[in-house]
């Protein structure tokens, strides 16, 4: 393997961190020797928490992985691929829905970038049906998320959601 194959890079929304993320994380981390988790800082996509937020939180519940740099970016993914030289990109797969998403950004990303490989990783069967969105949604309506995300996301969930109901 040359440099390039032994850095790899997990880019998501992270709006917020799951255990489905954290375990996708933590198992690609065992493939490379390093692993850059990549928070999207996109400005066309509102989320709950800010960029720097997402990123504190992943620093904070991955802080005992040596070889996981957590960083935040704003720009297309393949160019901060260029920038850190990272040869490939994990994306994580949860039903066949994913997949097709996952296959047009693939190929798309292929286009600008093609030294990049991209490799689907499927979740653990406990976490396939965690999502974001549907988190943020039971949480809005007071259901009990602590078996879905680290007990610091559910504490800055609570702090979040108290404030936007204020
Ligand atoms: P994006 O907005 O880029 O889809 P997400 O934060 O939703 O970002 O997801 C980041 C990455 O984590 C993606 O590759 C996604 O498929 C993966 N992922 C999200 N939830 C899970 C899960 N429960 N199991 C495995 N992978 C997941």
């Amino acid at each position: 393997m040359n440099r390039k194959e032994r850095i790899a890079m997990l880019p998501g929304s992270f709006d917020p961190p799951t255990n489905g993320h954290i375990d996708i994380i933590e198992r690609s981390s065992h493939l490379f020797e390093k692993l850059y988790v990549v928070v999207a800082d996109n400005v066309q996509k509102q989320c709950l928490f800010t960029a720097d937020e997402r990123m504190d939180m992943l620093k904070d519940i991955l802080k005992e992985h040596e070889n996981i740099e957590v960083v935040s970016y704003r720009g297309l993914v393949v160019d901060f691929a260029r920038e850190h030289g990272v040869g490939v990109m994990v994306r994580g797969v949860r039903a066949l829905v994913d997949f097709g998403y996952e296959f047009e950004l693939a190929m798309t990303n292929k286009q600008l970038n093609p030294d990049l490989e991209v490799l689907f990783m499927p979740t653990s069967p406990k976490y396939f049906q965690l999502r974001s969105s549907a988190i943020k949604e039971m949480a809005a309506y007071g259901a009990d998320i602590s078996p879905m995300v680290p007990p610091l996301v559910v504490q800055m969930m609570r702090n979040r959601i108290k404030l936007l109901t204020l």
